[in-house]
């Protein structure tokens, strides 16, 4: 039978999860965790303390030893199980996310296939951490080199994909055998509290994982960043955030990956397949509500198919169907917040002041929760706010361009780096285009780049470091050279 809300809500820790027990936070105190698409409390979470974020270091520091020094099929066998409890536990973990965070069901769904994928990949990728024995040029000695853990890790997520941002982060560390701190948004607690039970029924030993939630973000996780024994610090978030973590995080020269904000052109060449394109820009554009790092930010389409796609564009657009995640036949949720819902109608307003108009939608909703209409902007100029900002909402704004340099040019104006989409039938031009476009990753005729056995990753201020594929777990190892004279 499915499991109901009342009974999911009833059953989900609310305590922090600290050397392998809940416990309250030491003060005693709690945060609320509210329904996006209500304004209703869900649960109240136990509210960490600098102490409480101490003593979940302390835990992670006593454990790293003994989980170095696990076999690797044991772990890998404990990410296997994970992969395993997360697919039959899949309806239990996408209501707890569409509750807290107010995507579609179908939508969180997805999140946990593709959460999951993670502990799937890398129980796979914790069995061949290799080393390699060679000759010295001389001759006279043989090098050996070997991987070894980082160490304790501490991990930041957001709150816009509550699973998927930890799973892509616990699963490489637990595979490379580090410890690790994780403080989930105080936004969507929820989902990550759940996992910590999850992780540690399929035998996570104790301290391993320690999970704590906290609305003095700031207080709590600085100490740790600055705390000698903590040794990797990864991060996912905004720009202003990330950038204010590395420079914490050079006090103890930490290892740091940093997955942060991004700004996404979506390119439309004349010979796309226009019908190809539209489907690609309703996965890029409303995947999470649009809100996601990967979002499409910015469409530049080809004079002479504009036209074409926009109209089909916006019908598309139109025929969703706004509502509360958990009803059927909803296809967009609410944003996260009043602040984001005021942040999309500013960036809204700009882009029509400066000449912009309004295909489709362009109104937030009335009533409870934090609504907002799936929009089309045409006759975008390069000057609006939204060209360079992060719109972090369902609104999609239409440039058109004339030729491939000029589309290269625009698509490559901004601070960020994180992907890029084009869509042409030319192979030629993709190649062309996706070497000249200055991101971390980039889209060929696909609405949607994430993928666990792919690098995922930024460049420019969109960050560093890669998360999945074989990269994925190199982020938690390091490498130690043996000299040895024969
Ligand atoms: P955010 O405000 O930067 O928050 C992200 C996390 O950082 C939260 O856990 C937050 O805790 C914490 N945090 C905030 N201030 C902090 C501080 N002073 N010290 C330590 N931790 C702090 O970002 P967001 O609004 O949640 O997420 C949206 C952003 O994430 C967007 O820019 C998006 O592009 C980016 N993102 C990037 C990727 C990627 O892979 N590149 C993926 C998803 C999202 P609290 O919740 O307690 O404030």
């Amino acid at each position: 039978m499915p499991i109901t809300q009342s009974a999911l809500l009833d059953a989900v820790p609310t305590g922090l999860f600290i050397g392998g027990s809940w416990r309250d936070s030491s003060d005693g105190s709690t945060l609320a965790v509210e329904d996006p698409a209500t304004g209703r409390t869900l649960a109240h979470v136990a509210d960490a303390s600098v102490a409480d974020g101490r003593a979940a270091l302390d835990a992670a520091v006593a454990a790293q030893s003994s989980w170095a020094a696990t076999p690797p099929r044991e772990r890998s066998e404990i990410l296997r199980a994970a992969y395993e409890r997360l697919t039959e536990r899949a309806e239990e973990f996408a209501l707890m996310m569409t509750l807290e965070m107010g995507k579609p069901l179908a939508e969180s769904r997805g999140e946990v296939a593709y959460g999951s994928e993670f502990f799937r990949w890398f129980a796979e990728e914790a069995v061949r951490i290799h080393g390699r024995y060679a000759v010295a040029p001389n001759g006279a000695t043989r090098l050996l080199t070997t991987k070894q853990p980082v160490g304790p890790v501490l991990m930041i997520t957001p709150w816009n994909f509550p699973l998927a941002m930890g799973t892509r982060k616990i699963g490489p560390a637990l595979a490379a055998g580090c410890t690790m701190v994780v403080k989930p948004a105080s936004q969507t607690p929820l989902t990550m509290l759940l996992l910590a039970e999850l992780l540690t029924g399929c035998g996570v030993p104790d301290g391993v994982l320690n999970v704590i939630t906290t609305s003095h973000t700031q207080d709590v996780c600085e100490p740790l960043i600055r705390d000698p024994r903590l040794r990797k610090l990864t991060f996912t978030g905004s720009t202003p955030v990330g950038r204010m973590l590395v420079e914490q995080s050079a006090e103890q020269l930490l290892r740091v990956s940093m997955e942060l904000g991004g700004n996404a052109p979506f390119l439309v060449f004349g010979d796309a397949d226009v019908d190809q394109a539209v489907e690609g820009a309703m996965l890029a554009k409303m995947r999470n509500i649009g809100e996601a790092c990967t979002a499409a930010n910015r469409f530049y389409v080809h004079e002479s198919v504009a036209e074409e796609f926009s109209g089909k564009f916006a019908a598309r657009m139109g025929a969703l169907t706004l509502g509360k995640g958990t009803k059927k036949g909803v296809t967009v949720g609410p944003l996260i917040d009043e602040k984001a819902r005021t942040k999309v109608t500013e960036l809204l307003d700009d882009a029509v002041a400066r000449g912009a108009r309004v295909l489709i939608g362009g109104e937030p909703q009335r009533g409870a929760g934090y609504f907002f209409q799936p929009t089309v902007l045409v006759d975008v100029p390069t000057s609006a706010r939204l060209q360079q900002e992060e719109i972090f909402g369902p609104v999609a704004p239409i440039t058109t361009f004339t030729t491939d340099a000029e589309a290269i040019a625009m698509a490559n104006d901004t601070e960020f780096g994180l992907v890029a989409y084009l869509f042409t039938r030319d192979l030629d031009r993709a190649l062309r285009t996706s070497e000249a476009l200055e991101y971390g990753m980039v889209g060929v005729n696909q609405g949607i780049v994430s993928n666990p056995a792919a690098p995922f990753g930024g460049v420019k201020h969109s960050g560093f470091g890669r998360e999945g594929g074989f990269e994925g777990i190199e982020e938690y190892l390091e490498t130690k050279y043996v000299g040895i004279a024969l």
